[in-house]
């Protein structure tokens, strides 16, 4: 038996061993890490937020945040739906049922424990590479811990970076071009010492943070869904419910059987649908026909990741193929009323990605895709933005350096940014 409080396990070779703020198997297998907690039982400590599930984080500590997912039983929209056990996991800004995310999204999740673990394994300042959910996630914690964090995005897409504290300690880069362009930037940023990526789907910090969804979710109901409806764009989330599933499932009071994951893309862009309706391990060209213009036409842009973690072992394709899972290609008009329905029903207003979501479980429901008694968990994963604008203060990230598109990472640019990591070594984070 393992001292640690964790290890990781690559499935791929078999092996496990301490976590270093590990992204890759080192024996260099293409499959994702997973952690593999001492604590098999769901144990539940007293604390804010998400650190209520600690015990299955891969921290030590907690942060002073109180930002964690909220479950309750729907009667609205269950109502509508016709189904008679839906829990509703929520995201977002939502005082009046505890939802305290203020950047509204599920990437608050993801965030906290991914800059605590950072920290606490020394491996130095994160950069992020979004002008969307996470990019204002990982502001907004920052704001709300002084962790430092470096954020590289496009300059037309700078303003859609915002918290509702103060965030002195982000180092937000403005790139003159497209996302692939700030993409690359970040990339050579992450070349000084002291700077590491975010990871995406490999950061087990991200996935085991989405994972409190299905935690609580099932606290909420008493036992594990027999589906799990949410929308993706990379597919982390879902890759997350899985894998808490099976802790839950090893747990052995939550029941036995893994949840259907039902999961949606939001139609043109719609690549993990094609992949999985021509039962392939790849994603190609062909299941992103127009990417760009594609992309442009979608409600719910965060749903549009070119290079989700499909076909990677353990990745999202096993994921459904091991619950039995179905996908769900969502047009924009359906997503638009489903929205509309869960705000009339609920009284919240939702991402459009939730949006999606929601619309996605009407259509399962219409079809008899599912039985109307079973048990549902629904991943609101955000909402609350009209709510959020009413109550709370709104600070626009200013950026700290501007570039153009193909510009080098060297020179004065270099030095601005070792600068300002200077700076940072003397913040310490209030943990
Ligand atoms: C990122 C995001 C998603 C998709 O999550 P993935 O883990 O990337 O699949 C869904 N909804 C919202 C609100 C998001 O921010
Ligand atoms: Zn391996």
């Amino acid at each position: 038996m393992v001292r640690e409080k964790y290890l990781l396990h690559c499935p791929g070779c078999g092996r496990s061993f301490p976590d270093h703020y590990t992204l890759d198997c080192p024996s260099g297998c293409d499959a994702l890490l997973r952690t593999t907690y001492r604590e098999r039982r769901l144990v539940l400590r007293d604390l804010p937020g998400i650190f209520r599930y600690k015990e299955w984080l891969p921290v030590e500590g907690h942060l002073k945040v109180d930002a964690g997912p909220v479950s309750y039983e729907s009667e609205g929209i269950a109502r509508e739906l016709g189904l008679s056990h839906l829990t509703v996991t929520f995201s977002g800004y939502w005082p009046e049922r505890g939802g305290r995310m203020e950047t509204c999204s599920f990437k608050e999740l993801e965030a906290q424990p991914t800059l605590l673990r950072l920290r606490e394994k020394g491996a130095g300042v994160i950069q992020v590479s979004s002008a969307g959910n996470t990019g204002r996630a990982f502001c907004q914690v920052s704001g709300l811990t002084g962790a430092p964090v470096v954020v590289v995005v496009p300059a037309a897409a700078a303003d859609r970076l915002w918290t509702t504290v103060p965030s002195p300690n982000v180092c937000l880069i403005t790139v003159d071009g497209d996302y692939s362009d700030s993409i690359a930037f970040g990339r050579e940023v992450c070349s000084l010492p002291g700077i590491v990526p975010e990871g995406g789907a490999k950061n087990v910090a991200r996935r085991d943070g989405m994972g409190t969804v299905m935690l609580d979710g099932t606290l909420a109901a008493g036992r594990l869904p027999d589906y799990y409806f949410q929308a993706v764009g990379s597919g982390t989330g879902a890759i997350a419910a899985w894998e808490a599933a099976e802790r839950l499932i090893a747990d052995g009071r939550f029941g036995p059987r893994l949840p259907e994951l039902h999961l949606s893309q939001n139609l043109p862009f719609v690549p993990m649908v094609r992949a999985w309706e021509a039962g392939r391990r790849t994603i190609m060209a062909e299941d992103m026909p127009d990417a760009e213009a594609s992309i442009a036409r979608v409600y719910a842009d965060v749903l549009t990741n070119r290079h989700p973690p499909w076909g990677v072992r353990d990745g999202v394709r096993d994921a459904l193929a091991a619950s039995g899972g179905r996908m769900y290609a969502v047009a924009n008009e359906d997503a638009r009323s489903a929205g509309r329905l869960f705000a009339e029903t609920e009284e919240i207003d939702l991402d459009p990605a939730a949006a999606v979501a929601v619309a996605s479980l009407s259509r399962a429901a219409e079809e008899g895709f599912i039985g109307p008694d079973k048990r549902i968990l629904l991943n609101v994963t955000g909402g609350g933005y009209e709510r959020a604008a009413e109550d709370l203060d709104r600070y626009p990230v200013e950026p700290y350096l501007r570039v153009r598109a193909g510009e080098a990472f060297a020179g004065d640019l270099q030095d601005a940014v070792r600068g300002w990591l200077a700076e940072q070594a003397g913040v310490a984070i209030r943990a």
